[in-house]
């Protein structure tokens, strides 16, 4: 296990674009106010939602797509820096009209109906995605 001290940095709260993609709105907002390391959570709806399940044996993406209208039921993310960037990991989970679910790792090409985001950066710890040989991921 590895484990870092961190402290409460700034919060934010807002509204995601209509129209806009989900990934992207909130890494460029965390590259325009510096934010390197933070939790991230969203509630809302999407009109098309991208995501994928990794193959822990073959280390690959299997990439999933609902091309309909879902709630955003669950969010929980994170920033670090990747590639000298703020990048967006990020899980949630999409219910459909029925109620029923799809979810995994989020990718970009999630359309926003509607989002509520808040952003809580942490000071005292810098968080550098590294390829790790053992998963196959980008690591802390
Ligand atoms: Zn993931």
């Amino acid at each position: 296990m590895r484990f870092w001290e961190a402290t409460a940095g700034r919060a934010f709260v807002g509204r995601l674009a209509t129209g806009s993609d989900l990934v992207e709105e909130i890494e460029r907002f965390c590259a325009e106010h510096g934010i390197t390391t933070a939790q991230v959570t969203v509630i809302g709806a999407v009109r098309h939602a991208s995501y994928a399940y990794y193959e822990q044996d073959d280390h690959r993406y299997r990439e999933l797509d609902s091309a309909t209208h879902h709630e955003i039921v669950g969010f929980v993310g994170n920033i670090s820096m990747r590639d000298g960037r703020p990048f967006l990991h990020a899980h949630a989970t999409f219910a459909k009209e029925d109620g029923a679910t799809v979810g995994g790792h989020l990718l970009r090409g999630c359309e926003i109906f509607a989002g509520e985001v808040m952003i809580r950066e942490l000071g005292g710890v810098s968080l550098v995605r590294q390829p790790d040989e053992e998963t196959g991921l980008a690591l802390w």
